[in-house]
């Protein structure tokens, strides 16, 4: 079997201004790094406005840092938009890319999001893509095939699994206390790994993200599941106590 290093990483959407963004990150920071040896990356997503302060006060810290989302262009008359040149400036490794609620709010295509998957892999950035179906598709009997299809249309050519980690994210599971039971992640987590072959270079070493309400209650369950190489954690991620207590679940 093919061993993989969890990765947790924590998604603060639009939530903190600066001093609490640093305070979250320096706590984190500080507790891994007094933490000597540990079986997962840990990863911090803040706002943008918070990449560069952040970035400064962990740098050196084993805490990565990541952004929430990246253009598919590295500069010019964009207005609103952030490079994947910016976030490697601020110090990210990581970008999360697709969304559901970028897919949602921002009317985000499959083919967008895997031209910007391509401009943070030219940048050196690891790409989060996020894939998962609603409700009412899951209902419908529709959840593999719409996540086969998000797969086929976000994941970008010359995606490996250094530069590729793909996070499945139940829409009805996001910031709503619901969480997939561990049967139904184990099942998509097996229809992903087996679509990610001819779309991701290695794709046995990828990692696939679980997200949609991990919490500290659930998380060991959750992260025991076969073919769970993590979690993309939102609320839980606002609170150090509770991200520390996903993250350190880990086996
Ligand atoms: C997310 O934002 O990716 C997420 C999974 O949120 P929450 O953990 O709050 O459900």
């Amino acid at each position: 079997m093919t061993a993989r290093r969890k990765l947790i990483a924590g998604n603060w959407k639009m939530n903190g201004l600066k001093a609490d963004g640093l305070a979250l990150a320096l706590d984190l920071a500080g507790r891994l790094n007094g933490a000597g040896e540990v079986s997962f990356d840990l990863l911090v997503c803040p706002p943008f406005p918070l990449l560069f302060p952040v970035g400064d006060a962990i740098a050196g810290s084993a805490l990565a840092l990541g952004g929430q989302d990246c253009a598919a262009k590295n500069s010019g008359a964009h207005t609103g938009d952030v490079a994947s040149t910016m976030l490697v400036d601020a110090g990210c490794r990581y970008v999360i890319l697709g969304h559901s609620e970028r897919r949602a709010d921002h009317g985000e295509s499959d083919a967008l999001i895997a031209a910007k998957a391509a401009a943070a892999h030219a940048q050196g950035l690891i790409a989060i893509v996020c894939v998962g179906e609603t409700e009412t598709q899951r209902d419908a009997g529709q959840a593999d095939a719409v996540v086969t299809g998000q797969l086929a249309g976000s994941i970008p050519v010359g995606a490996t699994a250094a530069n590729t980690v793909i996070a499945y994210e139940p829409v009805w599971a996001i910031g709503t206390g619901k969480t997939a039971t561990p049967d139904d992640v184990k099942a998509m987590h097996a229809h992903i790994r087996a679509e990610l072959d001819g779309k991701i270079a290695d794709p046995a070493k990828a990692k696939i993200l679980y997200g949609g309400s991990v919490k500290p209650g659930n998380a060991v369950e959750l992260m025991a599941v076969e073919n769970v190489d993590g979690a993309l954690v939102g609320g839980a991620a606002l609170k150090a106590d509770d991200f520390w207590a996903i993250a350190t679940s880990c086996r």
